[in-house]
Parts: structure tokens; sequence; C-alpha cells
């Protein structure tokens, strides 16, 4: 991934308020725990599909792909 598609991501991450499943466990917490999420129909904020969402607080926020991102960019020459 380039350098700029991780920047865009990890805005998209961080300003995200609904996500769906693959986004959330792509990106948020592994979770085994499916069956509670508040799904609703509408679009996703990552993947921008009209599928079943979650609040994106159900994947911890995305707190695990946030961290991997900022990481990632920051061992990254400019
Ligand atoms: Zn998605």
């Amino acid at each position: 991934m380039k350098k700029i598609d991780k920047k865009e991501l990890l805005r998209k991450l961080i300003y995200a308020k609904k996500t769906c499943d693959k986004c959330g466990s792509i990106y948020g917490h592994d979770t085994t725990t499916n069956f509670f999420h508040n799904f609703t129909w509408d679009k996703c904020d990552i993947c921008g599909q009209t599928k079943n969402v979650a609040p994106a607080t159900e994947f911890a926020c995305f707190i695990t792909g946030i961290r991997k991102l900022k990481e990632e960019l920051k061992n990254e020459t400019v």
C-alpha cells in the first residue's frame, strides 16, 4: 500500500462512525462475538459499500488498525 493510501485509510478509520463486519474485523480488534453487534442496513464508512453495518464502537473504534497504520507510517521515509 502506498503511503498516501495509508494516510487516507487512517483518516477513514479515525472518523468512521459505522462499519461492515468485514472492515471491522480487518481493522478493528479481532472479534468472535458478532452475535451481539447492532447491525443496520447502511453504507460502510470504510469500504463505502451498502451492507449490514455496526457502530465503529463495536469494533473498539479500529484501535488495532489505527495503531498499526501509525506505526507503519512512522517507520517510512517521506
Ligand atoms: Zn466495509
